[in-house]
Parts: C-alpha cells; sequence; structure tokens
C-alpha cells in the first residue's frame, strides 16, 4: 500500500513524511481493516512530525482522523461488516483493566496506545484498527466532512465539558482553526455566546460567519467576562491573556497536546476560584456523543482537501495558519 510515513522528525518545511510503499496489513482477530478514503489533519501530525511529542515509534505513518470503508474484517468481529464506512479517532486501544481505565477515564489510561503516534494511522490506503475502537459514522456527512469531528471535534467536545460550559453561558475560544470551528457550532447549540480570538484576520471572519458574538485578538480590554475558555494554540503565553478575561469561578481549558512554556502566573489572576485544566485525549463515550450530536445539530465543516501526496505541503499551510476551517488528504 501508499503511505506517508516519518522517516525522522524535522521541521516540515524539510518534508519529513516520504511516499511509501509498504506491505498491506491484514486484520487480526477483533480487527477490522479499512481502506482509507480521508484522512483529517491536527496539530498533533505536526507536533509528531517535527519532534515536539518524543517519537513512540520509528517510521510511523502518522494520521488520527480516518474515514474509510471496511474491507477486510479478523476473526470474531461482530459489530462491522464489509461494505460498512467507519471512522477512526486518536484514541487506539485501551486495557481496560487499570486504575483510570476502572474508573471510567481510559483516556488516561497506562497503557493507551493511539493511532497514528503508537501504530500506523491513516495517511495511507489501508488502516487495522481493533472493531471496538472505530465508529459508524452519521450518514448526513460526506467522507470529507466527517474527517474533522474524529479529532477536532471530539476533542474539542470534550474541551467545552472540562471547560464546564453551561447552556446560555459566554464561552471564549482562543485559536480558531478546525477544533474552534466545530466547538462553536456546539455551543450555540446550547445557547452559549462565543467570543472568538484569533491572530488571523481570516479565522476571525470564519468565526463571525459562523454567529461568534464577537471576533478579535487576544490581549485587549474587553467589557465582558468569559464564564468558561478553551485555548486551542500551542502558546503558552495565551494562558495568561485568558486568564485576564475569564469571570470569577470560570474554568479555562488547555486542548492541545503540547504548549509551549506558560509563563510565571500571577496568583491575582487565578484567585476568584478560577480553575485551568489540560485536556488529554478522549474517551470512546466523548466520540459517540460528539458524533450524534453533529447529526443532531448538524455540524458543517469546512475542509481544505489535498491529495496524499502533497501531505507535507498540507501541514506546512496548517504550521502557518493559512488553513481556514479544517484539512484533510484524500487517498485516491
Ligand atoms: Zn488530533
Ligand atoms: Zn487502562
Amino acid at each position: 500500500m501508499r503511505a506517508m510515513q516519518l522517516k525522522a522528525p524535522a521541521p516540515i518545511e524539510q518534508k519529513p513524511l516520504q511516499l511509501v510503499e509498504l506491505p498491506d496489513p491484514e486484520p487480526g482477530r477483533g480487527e477490522i481493516r479499512l481502506a482509507v478514503k480521508v484522512c483529517g489533519l491536527c496539530h498533533t501530525d505536526l507536533h509528531i512530525t517535527e519532534g515536539e511529542l518524543t517519537p513512540h515509534q520509528p517510521h510511523i505513518v502518522p494520521g488520527h482522523q480516518i474515514v474509510g470503508v471496511v474491507d477486510h474484517c479478523g476473526a470474531g468481529v461482530s459489530h462491522f461488516k464489509p461494505g460498512d464506512r467507519a471512522g477512526v479517532p486518536w484514541l487506539y486501544h485501551t486495557d481496560q483493566t487499570c486504575h483510570y481505565c476502572r474508573k471510567g477515564t481510559e483516556n488516561l489510561c497506562e497503557h493507551a496506545r493511539f493511532t497514528g503516534y503508537d501504530v500506523n494511522g491513516g495517511y495511507a490506503q489501508y488502516h487495522i484498527v481493533p472493531e471496538d475502537f472505530a465508529y459508524h459514522l452519521p450518514e448526513g456527512f460526506e467522507d470529507v466532512q466527517a474527517a474533522p469531528l474524529l479529532c477536532a471535534g471530539v476533542i474539542g467536545f470534550r474541551a467545552l465539558r472540562l471547560a464546564e460550559v453551561k447552556p446560555g453561558s459566554r464561552v471564549g475560544l482562543y485559536g480558531f482553526g478546525a477544533s474552534a470551528h466545530i466547538c462553536i457550532q456546539v455551543a450555540h447549540h446550547w445557547g452559549c455566546e462565543v467570543y472568538a480570538f484569533s491572530r488571523g484576520q481570516q479565522h476571525r471572519d470564519l468565526a463571525l460567519k459562523l454567529g461568534a458574538k464577537w471576533a478579535g485578538v487576544s490581549g485587549g480590554d474587553l467589557a465582558v467576562k468569559m464564564d468558561s475558555s478553551i485555548i486551542f494554540a500551542p502558546a503558552g503565553g495565551l494562558v495568561i491573556e485568558a486568564l485576564k478575561t475569564l469571570d470569577k469561578g470560570g474554568t479555562l481549558a488547555l486542548a492541545g497536546i503540547y504548549m509551549s512554556q506558560i509563563p510565571p502566573i500571577d496568583y491575582n489572576l487565578i484567585y476568584g476560584e478560577r480553575t485551568i485544566r489540560s485536556v488529554a485525549n478522549s474517551t470512546r463515550q466523548d466520540a459517540i456523543d460528539l458524533l450524534n450530536l453533529a447529526a443532531e445539530i448538524p455540524i458543517h465543516t469546512e475542509v481544505e482537501l489535498f491529495e496524499l501526496e502533497r501531505l507535507n505541503e498540507a501541514l506546512g499551510r496548517l504550521k502557518d495558519g493559512s488553513i481556514i476551517g479544517a484539512a484533510a488528504v484524500r487517498i485516491a
């Protein structure tokens, strides 16, 4: 099969992902094989490709927002059959036995494995996944439109939950990319007012088009305070800016897997019972809930599509902030 493989982490400008031919993988017991149609881009792919995340495997194939069609089922598979459409997110496997799994937080599993990080991901013609960690996708979504739901959507949804967003509350979103452009639609569905903070004019324009109450740059003087905020951009300095506009009792969720160093925080910024918390991965229930909600609202995703061979260029565009909404590659 054709796949885009990471030889060694390097800046994306050096095109560290190479088109290679790999043996077609075969599903084992309880696993399904997908003929991959589309795989969505995520900032985590950049952090893996550029080495900000320590490699778990040499020569990995990244990609963890996979939409494909089941073409082969291993023994014992019961929830999927050949021809079914399926989606695969970041969470690839959990042990179900550790302390965290047993208390319902499998996203924190001691032995969790992740798609496109611990095992080869979706920038390839085929993908093998345990059927228990694959999802049926809502019918109203084309393959391309469904891809960003799988990480941008699922992680964004978990971030909204962990930021304790309540119906009708005021929500600040910092960094308006793939995840925020889905989150704003969920927040509106809950009757919230959304404030979008982004350095990019086109990102702010998208936020306003999607119904943001306000869009601007962080650091200015806003007359109102947020009940909940989420930072999607991997910039630690934004924590200070977000705390300055967070109301007493409010919660700030940090949605990224990687963030640059957070500057020292003056205690006054968190005094007033403000909470800061990170968002780490997601549970299978998060994915199920988000996919159901996406169909119910329904969520519309804006996706710029690239061919698989142009993955380096596409990730470069993600890095320089010129992707408006989400991006994905098509596997022909
Ligand atoms: Zn992701
Ligand atoms: Zn576990």
